[in-house]
């Protein structure tokens, strides 16, 4: 007997995913990697909600394991695919200008799995040293029980980086752009560079710029990875992480999240591309923002320094101008005081949060000496540059007039 499939539901859409190249920004960010035909004719992306798919009989399985199925992007389990997550994948590919997206469950399963499925035994990388935290423990103590080393270098200094690759064993440059907290700018096209002319790969998260912003790939940087829990997501209720890129080093990737594991739930990519539609709009406004907050900071009194790479104080405004088309919702700064004062100030603010994340609707704003950095002695947040006086305050979509309001009134109380 030979199984007749409902019509309906093998009807998988013919995708017409196609995106223009004319279209700009937030137009791929609402239509970006969409299906316009969607299964029932609905608008919206479906969550399929499902841990694995299933096969009509032994004969579809075996059409299924050889490939000669004609279902588009057809799945077998879901730690190796989901519709869903698929969609979502198009989405940040376009946006991103690489060719495929791979989603993970948080930013940080994304880098791991990244390294750990590229990186052999005895293998080497480079990191500039402003980073997140996190990224550079999993590279310094978790890579290093592999014999995988790292050598960190200041970021901006080019000629330590190039110094410091290992021919032959050299595999990596990871860099965040901007970096965090300090809003540092890499010089993309000359990390590109230095990485073309020694082969190695170079890698860059993104997550402060966003491909609004900046899109590293464009600049010749080989994969970029975010934390979708960031400016991605934006609304600061999912984790989820992201890495772009083109040719096989991502079908090497995709093969390698299947048995790594990191994937991230249906249910949780559906918000994601949700906030994805709304990303250009509310980059722009914080974008606006945090340039209006960082000039009325750098001319207060109270405020001892101020970076933000849209400041022409910043030392990589010049490069952030010539490879940004905006400079990012997050200030950093220095107050004129002592830890106890820095706090008052941070308890004063009446809009912002206080929380360690970044990038969402809702301004949220960190003392990284009492928060990220609470476990490290006064010489290791020196040596950091995390002085007791800093404030890292990520603008959300808040009225501009509000929070200059809310930071003045702040400044006062000191
Ligand atoms: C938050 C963050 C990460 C980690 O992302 P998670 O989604 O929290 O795992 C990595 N890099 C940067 C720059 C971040 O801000």
């Amino acid at each position: 007997m030979t199984v007749q499939r409902n019509p309906a539901h093998t009807a998988y859409p013919t995708p017409l995913i196609e995106t223009p190249a004319s279209f700009r920004t937030s137009t791929r960010a609402v239509h970006g990697g969409v299906d316009r035909q969607k299964p029932h004719h609905v608008l919206t992306t479906p969550i399929y909600q499902t841990a694995t798919f299933t096969f009509n009989d032994t004969a579809d399985l075996l059409t299924f394991v050889n490939e000669q199925h004609d279902e588009p992007e057809r799945e077998e389990y879901g730690r190796y695919g989901n519709p869903t997550t698929n969609a979502v994948e198009r989405k940040l590919a376009v946006l991103d200008s690489g060719e495929q997206a791979i989603l993970y469950a948080s930013g940080m399963a994304a880098l791991s799995s990244v390294l750990l499925a590229s990186l052999p035994t005895g293998a080497h990388i480079i990191m500039t040293n402003d980073c997140y935290r996190r990224t550079r423990q999993f590279c310094e103590v978790y890579l290093s029980r592999l014999g995988i080393e790292t050598s960190v270098v200041p970021v901006g200094d080019y000629e330590e980086m190039e110094n410091a690759i290992r021919p032959g064993r050299t595999r990596y440059i990871v860099s965040e752009s901007p970096t965090n907290p300090f809003m540092r700018v890499a010089d993309l096209p000359r990390i590109a560079d230095i990485g073309k002319r020694h082969g190695i790969r170079t890698l860059i998260d993104s997550t402060f710029a966003t491909p609004i912003n900046q899109r590293p790939l464009e600049w010749g940087i080989d994969l970029v990875v975010h934390s979708g829990t960031k400016y991605l997501g934006g609304h600061n209720d999912l984790l989820a992480g992201a890495v772009i890129g083109s040719g096989a080093i991502m079908e090497a990737l995709r093969e390698a999240r299947g048995i790594l594991g990191g994937v991230v739930d249906p249910q949780n990519a559906f918000l994601l591309e949700r906030g994805l539609k709304t990303l250009a709009i509310r980059v722009r406004q914080h974008n606006a923002t945090a340039q209006a907050v960082a000039s009325f900071l750098e001319d207060h009194p109270r405020i001892e320094r101020v970076w933000y790479p849209g400041l022409a104080s910043h030392p990589d405004h010049a490069i952030a101008t010539a490879q940004m088309s905006g400079f990012g919702g997050v200030v950093t700064f220095a107050v004129r005081g002592t830890l106890e004062e820095t706090s008052r100030f941070i308890d004063a603010l009446r809009i912002p949060y206080i929380s360690p994340s970044l990038g969402g609707v809702e301004s949220l704003v960190s003392q990284p000496a009492i928060l990220t950095y609470h476990d490290k002695s006064p010489e290791e947040r020196a040596e950091l540059g995390i002085t007791d006086n800093l404030v890292r305050l990520s603008i959300g979509i808040e009225d501009t007039e509000d929070l200059l309001n809310d930071l003045e009134q702040a400044l006062d109380t000191l």
